[in-house]
């Protein structure tokens, strides 16, 4: 199969439309530490939503002949639902009554050439994070934004990566001014554990390696 490069990969993500919330600097990012961690172990996801970061996930990992697990709900987020900041009239199923962001994202698996590196888990994290014992080389940290949510899957799911793994999160910002502080408060916690140490910042993703 063709190997894309991530340029090529992010031109595509934009002429198809497809919808979702990284930055071309952060999908660049996005995919290069992904090859960096998955050398390592399996990469996983929180947060899938139509499968833009996927995809990029997913072209990365290939490269190793590892496996993205995409974790998600698809139910969406506080700021997904209706009448909210981000609520998508497309991505509602008038079947569940509920958003549904599952059908788009296994249209863009398809398009992309995806299904074989991805596997998608539809759950809330906390229920997944209770029974996971697989090692992971990458994790990336997108799902909800909460104090709550964030800090529980910074803190627990970053311990599930081997030394020298890799933990991107989405949406750091450190001016309450720029954006909500839960992948921030998150992103400390994880710090403070003094198992990890930061990479590099690009845009709102910050980039940590387990170092012990
Ligand atoms: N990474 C995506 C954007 C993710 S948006 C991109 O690059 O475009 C956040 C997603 O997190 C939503 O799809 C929402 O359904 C999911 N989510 C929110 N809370 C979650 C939880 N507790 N467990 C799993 N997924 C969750
Ligand atoms: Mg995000």
């Amino acid at each position: 199969m063709k190997q894309n490069t991530v340029k090529e990969l992010i031109a595509q993500l934009e002429q198809k439309n497809i919808k979702g919330f990284l930055a071309n600097d952060e999908a660049e990012a996005l995919f290069r530490y992904c090859q960096l961690g998955s050398e390592l172990g399996a990469a996983l996801e929180i947060g899938s939503y139509c499968g833009k970061s996927t995809v990029l996930l997913a072209n990365a990992v290939k490269y190793v002949g590892s496996v993205v697990f995409a974790v998600d709900h698809h139910q969406g987020s506080e700021e997904h639902q209706p009448s909210e900041e981000y609520f998508d009239q497309a991505l509602f199923d008038e079947r569940l009554n509920r958003v549904n962001s599952f059908p788009y994202f296994q249209k863009t698996m398809q398009l992309f050439n995806c299904e074989d590196q991805v596997i998608p888990v539809l759950t809330a994290s906390k229920k997944l994070e209770a029974h996971w014992a697989t090692p992971l080389g990458f994790v990336f940290v997108d799902g909800g934004h909460s104090h709550e949510a964030s800090y529980f899957d910074c803190v627990a799911w970053s311990k599930k990566l081997v030394v020298g793994g890799v933990l991107a999160i989405h949406d750091v910002f450190e001016n309450p001014h720029d954006g909500g502080q839960g992948p921030f408060l998150g992103m400390n916690a994880v710090l403070e554990s003094g198992q990890f140490k930061q990479l590099e910042k690009i845009n709102s993703l910050v980039i940590l390696q387990r170092t012990v």
